[in-house]
């Protein structure tokens, strides 16, 4: 049943004074200055993305010019005299709004122009707001300028636009300056609970955090959802309504997501996606959801403070669980790929394969070698290691253990710089963990023995390889040495196995050239970058 007194509430609990503007203090601090300090400039330009707070200062400022209650402008206008009721309720015959998209011609402006030279009826100026003003024509910039030049001290023009890089600059000289910025998450969370105190609702915060997330900074997105979100709700507002409405998938979708993707499960993944595509969600945005989830464990994984991620405790702790199984870098490359295929596809079809395709290459990622996996398993092997059977254990030199920082800022940089075209190249040779499947001797000899053994030797040669790659590593000789080394252990260990070399070449430690032209001859032709 529609309530004829119903008021958005947006409208309903906007702010009418200068210290209700949620999040730009620094612009609603100026303007009280400049009015009680009587330097009211007569050109103002607002600048910032739609729905956060620019129309309103407008309109407050407006009114602390007009109110009469007051004798001169005021920081407070009272809001019950007559001109404070008409220009909040947008009637108001000085106060003139205008939308730069739908009258953005030259007469329009000469329209104003005329108007302007009249002096007010009812207050002390004549306030011009103009919203989307960088939709003028260059016609009307022209004549608005001339007004700007030679404006009657009684005229004030408020111009507001959400793209300033669109208004010439002859315009912007003329007029004052201000900045809006989106909204903290905080500062809308804050926002949203008076608002339901108001209305005498209850909401989790976990909720509420959702709403902000999602209003991405903007004031009035997150107002009416929260609307919709009064009128779906019984009672309280919670983390889950939050997603019914928004349209958001569940959760527990994502952990599924992830939990198949750790698995290299392809199936699972491509009924899930199906599953999303069937309940006729978004892609686009299931493919940003994904991109968040991935962030967020990212997060965990840096073990920032988990209250960052404003999720209810146990998806934290989910999450949490979660992130530490994977590696840094493993989480990186996921980000990035995702971020990646959220642009440029228009079709819901398009979206679809590239997200399943992304998702197989993904899970297929432990046959293909690329860089970033190679990076990844230098560090493990240089943090003491993933080969079976106590390989690192048994290496006669003593391995650097790299602390928790270093090994990260490589590959991360690394990670950041080349994912625009990832070069992959098929594996030469299985990988270090399988190369050495042969059991390792009971007790571990660092000492040369008087009998050569075959087995013992090949592993302590991988062993002061793998010591190499991580001293390099750690001591930031740059990637192409360190996988110029690493390439050459997989050569070395492909080809030279069964046939050792003596304990001495054993412990020699071979330049980097040495071993980036034993590699390069053999690799060159499978180095051509994939797909
Ligand atoms: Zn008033």
């Amino acid at each position: 049943m529609a309530d004829a007194n119903y008021t958005v509430l947006a409208r309903k609990w906007r702010p009418q004074l200068f210290d209700e503007v949620v999040g730009q203090e620094h612009i609603t601090r100026t303007l009280k200055n400049a009015i009680a300090s009587g330097r009211i400039h007569h050109a103002f330009l607002f600048i910032g993305s739609r729905g956060i707070g620019k129309t309103t200062t407008a309109r407050i400022l407006a009114k602390a010019l007009n109110c009469q209650h007051f004798d001169a402008p005021t920081m407070t206008p009272c809001g019950t005299c007559d001109n404070c009721v008409s220009i909040t309720a947008g009637n108001n015959i000085d106060v003139i709004e205008i939308d730069g998209a739908s009258n953005n011609g030259v007469d329009d402006v000469r329209e104003i122009r005329d108007n302007v030279r009249m002096v007010p009826t009812s207050g002390r100026y004549k306030v011009y707001i103009i919203d989307e003003v960088h939709q003028l024509s260059s016609g009307a910039f022209n004549a608005l300028l001339k007004t700007l030049e030679e404006p009657p001290s009684h005229a004030i023009f408020i111009l507001a636009t959400t793209e300033a890089h669109k208004i010439p600059a002859t315009i912007v000289s003329r007029c004052q300056r201000y900045d809006f910025r989106r909204v903290t998450i905080g500062d809308i969370v804050v926002l949203l609970r008076s608002i339901l105190d108001r209305e005498g609702m209850r909401a989790t915060d976990e909720a509420l955090y959702a709403i902000a997330r999602a209003a991405e900074g903007g004031v009035r997105d997150a107002e009416s959802v929260l609307d919709e979100l009064i009128t779906y709700c019984d009672g309280e507002i919670t983390f889950n309504a939050v997603f019914e409405v928004l349209g958001l998938v569940d959760w527990r979708v994502l952990h599924g997501l992830c939990d198949a993707m750790m698995a290299g499960d392809v199936a699972r993944q491509l009924i899930l996606v199906e599953e999303v595509v069937a309940a006729g969600k978004d892609l686009s945005q299931f493919v940003e959801e994904i991109l968040r989830y991935f962030r967020n464990l990212l997060v965990c994984k840096a073990g920032a403070d988990a209250e960052l991620l404003r999720l209810p405790p146990e998806e934290i702790a989910e999450m949490q669980a979660r992130a530490a199984r994977f590696m840094n870098v493993k989480l990186i490359r996921l980000v990035e790929q995702f971020a990646m295929l959220t642009n440029g596809y228009d079709s819901q079809l398009a979206q679809r394969t590239a997200l399943e395709a992304l998702l197989i290459k993904l899970s297929k990622v432990d046959v293909e070698v690329s860089l970033d996996s190679i990076m990844e398993k230098l560090i493990l092997l240089g943090a003491g290691g993933i080969v079976p059977g106590g390989g690192a254990a048994a290496a006669p030199v003593p391995v650097p253990r790299p602390g928790p920082n270093p090994p990260e800022a490589g590959p991360t940089e690394s990670a950041s710089t080349v994912p625009a075209s990832p070069r992959r190249i098929e594996a030469p040779a299985p990988e270090p963990r399988v190369v050495a499947p042969e059991p390792v001797p009971p007790v571990p000899v660092p000492i040369p023995v008087s009998v050569p053994d075959p087995v013992a030797e090949a592993v302590d040669s991988a062993a002061i390889e793998r010591a190499k790659a991580a001293d390099l590593l750690r001591d930031n000789l740059g990637l192409a040495t360190v996988m110029a080394v690493f390439r050459g252990t997989i050569v070395r260990m492909g080809t030279e196995a069964a046939t050792p070399a003596g304990p001495e070449a054993a412990a020699e430690i071979r330049p980097p050239e040495m071993e980036a032209t034993l590699y390069d001859a053999d690799l060159d032709e499978s180095d051509a970058p994939m797909e």
